[in-house]
Parts: structure tokens; C-alpha cells; sequence
């Protein structure tokens, strides 16, 4: 049988992602840049309801400009969710500023808006950096209201939550700006790419320019910023357009997915999963669960899944536990760790059948037989 894996591109049934490149092909807009790249910016910003959408190289990218975007700078502090991917936190060290790690609260597994405003007695900072987690909103109007009061911008990492929706709005456009990933492994992916998102049209534009090299108006090369080459590629865009079509597909199947762990595992009491929030319409981009046992752990699962060629990980290792950003300052930390200790990543790939989902099901449940 061949392998399961955690989440693996899904290209849609119609080819429409074949259709879109071959435009590209067609009309020799093999270039970063094209018609592609402003209709993919077109229809995400429309489809999020956000003002202005730029496409980028990664979603590394995306962060990287929306810190620059609110004026993060050398010295500057950053505050940021610790439990996440090193992509959420390195762009601040690419500034010189200096991240604050915030403890998630288990609900969520998301920023804490208690120890955020705890971190506020503490520092200034230029800018917070919560995260939608495995595709969970965070308590984003608590967030966004604390930030509001302190009048500090706020960004969202969304890179795993596009089709995340709270309260009628999509996860990526509560903060001033939001970035999606396209990465390979996210609900919808153009091999690689990312997006930035905002109601600030002038922040986007900045942006825009900076990941163009930051090339002035003018005929010859003129230049007075540092830029980068951050832009996505025409040919990469026509994949994403095609992609978007099919989000709202993905996202039922990763709810599909979700619920039937849920169900699959409900008579194991050690076992428990996250839940969404009133209100929340969560895309489940991973499903995850928490094994709270003095007996098994989630390395003898994850062994037992990969013996059967079954792809699973562990929860993210929260960044004020990695070495790399062990000198920085955290506010909280047992949550996250306990869920970094407890937690699984279970196979959420969409092309999953049925059967797929009962034998990781029935892997997991010898255990507890
Ligand atoms: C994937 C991911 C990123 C980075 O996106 P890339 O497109 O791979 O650069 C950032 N943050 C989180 C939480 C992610 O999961």
C-alpha cells in the first residue's frame, strides 16, 4: 500500500490548475509577475474579504514584509505566539528585533490574551504575531481588542488556517495585516508561495515594492530601500487560481477527516481533541489529539503509524524551547509544553478514503485493547 501522508499536495479533479498554466505558457508570461499573479491576488482578496492581497514566494515572505510593512526594525520587541513553526518567529531576527514568546491558552492552542496583556505590563512592543494553529482561530477579537487598546498593529499568521472562518470573517483579515501559505503541505498549495493581506492599501503597495527590489519609478534602476525577490511567479499563480477553486472542497474533507477521528477514538477516554469555538468554522488543516496516559505516549503511536508506512508528528515544539531562540524572553509556557509533550498530528491528507481513516483508527485503538 502506498504511503499516508500528514498533507500532501491535492490538485483538483478538473485540471484547472493545468488550465491556468498553460495560459501562462500560451502567452509567454513565464516571469514572476503576470496575469495570473493579479488575478490570484484578485480572487483571494476576494474570496477573504480582505482590501488588497500581494503573492509572494512563501509565506516566510509574507510575515518578513508584514513586520517590515508596521515599522519593525533593529532593537525593535515582537510579540509572538510560541507554540508555531520557526517561519512565524524567524522573520523578526531577520529585522534584528526581538521576539517575546507568548504561551497558548488550551482552549485554542493559541495566544493567550490573559498573558498577552500580562506581556504588556512588561514591554513595548512594535507589533504582535498570533497564530491560527492547525487551522483553529485564536481568541482573535480578544487579541485584536487588547492590541487596539494598546494601539499596537496586529499581524496573523494564517499560514495554516485559510478557510478558517469566526464569526462571519475569515482568520487573516481581523489584524492589520495576514499572510496564507501555499507551501506543499497546506490545505491549498502552488508548490511553494504565500500571500499577504490587508485593508491598507499603501501597506501593500510598500509591500509590493520591497519584494521587487524595492526598484523606484523610474526607467533606469533606481534604488533608495533594500528590496528583496519575494514576488510568486506567473506559472506558480496559475496553480494557486486553480487551487482556490477547490479550498472550499478541501476544507470539507479535512472536516470529514476530523470527525471521524472524533468519532473513531470517542470511547478512549485518554484520548481528547480540540474543539472549535462558538461561532468558529475551523478547516481542521490538521487533526490532532492529546494523549493524556502514564502508559502510552505519542511516540509509540507515531512508531506504530510509520511501521504501517503511516506519516504522523508530534505538536509543534514551541519556540521558547528551541536553542535557536533560547535568549529571548517568554511570558507563560507549561501549555504549549504539555501540548508538545502530549500531542499528535494525525494523517489529515484529503485524498484520505474512508478506509484510510478506519486503519490509522484501529492502529491507534490497539493500544488501549
Ligand atoms: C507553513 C507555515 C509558515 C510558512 O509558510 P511558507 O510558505 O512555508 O514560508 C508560517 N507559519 C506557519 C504557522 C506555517 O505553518
Amino acid at each position: 500500500m502506498g504511503r499516508i501522508f500528514l498533507s500532501s499536495p491535492h490538485m483538483s479533479d478538473e485540471g484547472y490548475e493545468q488550465q491556468f498554466i498553460q495560459e501562462a505558457f500560451d502567452t509567454n508570461w513565464i516571469a514572476p509577475l503576470g496575469e495570473n499573479v493579479n488575478k490570484f491576488e484578485e480572487e483571494l482578496a476576494e474570496m477573504v474579504k480582505a482590501g488588497h492581497a500581494t503573492a509572494l514566494s512563501s509565506g516566510t515572505a509574507a510575515i518578513h514584509l508584514a513586520l517590515k510593512a508596521v515599522g519593525v526594525g533593529e532593537g525593535d520587541i515582537v510579540f509572538c505566539q510560541s507554540l508555531t513553526f520557526s517561519a512565524t518567529a524567524n522573520p523578526i531576527i531577520y529585522e534584528r528585533a526581538k521576539p517575546v514568546f507568548i504561551d497558548s491558552e488550551p482552549g485554542t492552542w493559541n495566544m493567550d490574551p490573559k498573558l498577552l496583556e500580562e506581556a504588556f505590563e512588561k514591554y513595548t512592543p512594535k507589533a504582535v504575531l498570533v497564530v491560527h494553529l492547525y487551522g483553529l482561530s485564536a481568541k482573535i477579537d480578544e487579541i485584536k481588542a487588547i492590541c487596539e487598546k494598546h494601539n499596537v498593529p496586529l499581524i496573523e499568521d494564517a499560514a495554516e488556517s485559510l478557510g478558517t472562518i469566526y464569526k462571519n470573517q475569515w482568520t487573516g483579515t481581523f489584524g492589520d495585516y495576514g499572510i496564507f501559505s501555499f507551501n506543499g503541505n497546506k490545505i491549498i498549495t502552488t508548490s511553494g508561495g504565500g500571500m499577504l493581506v490587508s485593508d491598507n492599501e499603501e501597506g501593500i503597495a510598500k509591500a509590493k515594492f520591497w519584494a521587487t527590489q524595492a526598484r523606484e519609478p523610474e526607467r533606469h534602476y533606481q534604488h533608495e530601500d533594500i528590496g528583496y525577490n519575494y514576488r510568486m511567479s506567473n506559472v506558480v499563480a496559475g496553480i494557486g487560481r486553480g487551487q482556490l477553486k477547490v479550498l472550499e472542497n478541501r476544507v470539507q474533507q479535512k472536516r470529514h477527516i476530523f470527525d471521524t477521528y472524533k468519532k473513531g477514538l470517542a470511547d478512549i477516554e485518554e484520548i481528547s481533541f480540540i474543539d472549535e469555538m462558538d461561532e468558529e468554522r475551523a478547516n481542521f488543516w490538521l487533526s490532532t489529539i492529546i494523549i493524556d496516559s502514564n502508559k502510552i505516549t505519542p511516540n509509540m503511536i507515531i512508531d506504530a503509524l510509520e511501521e504501517e508506512n503511516i506519516e504522523s508528528r508530534p505538536i509543534w515544539k514551541p519556540m521558547h524551547l528551541q536553542p535557536v531562540f533560547s535568549k529571548y524572553d517568554s511570558i507563560g509556557g507549561e501549555v504549549s509544553e504539555a501540548l508538545f509533550e502530549k500531542g499528535i498530528c494525525l494523517p489529515s491528507d484529503s485524498k484520505m478514503t474512508d478506509e484510510d481513516l478506519e486503519r490509522v483508527i484501529k492502529i491507534i485503538k490497539s493500544f488501549w485493547s
